[in-house]
């Protein structure tokens, strides 16, 4: 897998507004929020996206959700959120390191675009 931003920011190489940091994970405020709240919430392995999750990973998938609902609950957003992983080039993938969107602070329009 090819190397990203995100690779950079999980060695320290270049900042983030971190908010989360465990042995599989890192949280980090998005550089152009698309809402009040704007969080990513990426593995410290390599994974491209979704779909390069393999057997063995489930745990790590889960852990992505898990974290991002405890950043949800620590920044105190308390009228919901929406949390989205986009998948390669139709899904709107830019950065080809697995991350999870968690969006918040505004009402979030349904279908997205
Ligand atoms: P996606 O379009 O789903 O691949 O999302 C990638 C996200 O990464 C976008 O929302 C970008 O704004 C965000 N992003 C890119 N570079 C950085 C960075 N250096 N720090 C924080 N967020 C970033």
């Amino acid at each position: 897998m090819p190397e990203t931003v995100f690779a950079k920011i999980i060695r320290g190489e270049i900042p983030a507004r971190i908010v989360h940091e465990d042995e599989r994970c890192l949280a980090f405020h998005d550089v152009q929020p698309q809402a009040p709240v704007h969080v990513l919430v990426i593995p410290k392995k390599p994974v491209e996206n979704v779909a390069a999750l393999e057997g063995g990973d489930e745990a790590l998938a889960g852990h992505l959700v898990l974290v991002a609902a405890e950043v949800a609950r620590a920044l105190g957003i308390t009228d919901g959120y929406r949390l989205v992983f986009n998948c390669g080039r139709d899904g709107g993938q830019s950065v080809d390191h697995l991350h999870l969107h968690l969006l918040a602070g505004r009402r979030l329009g349904w279908p997205p675009g």
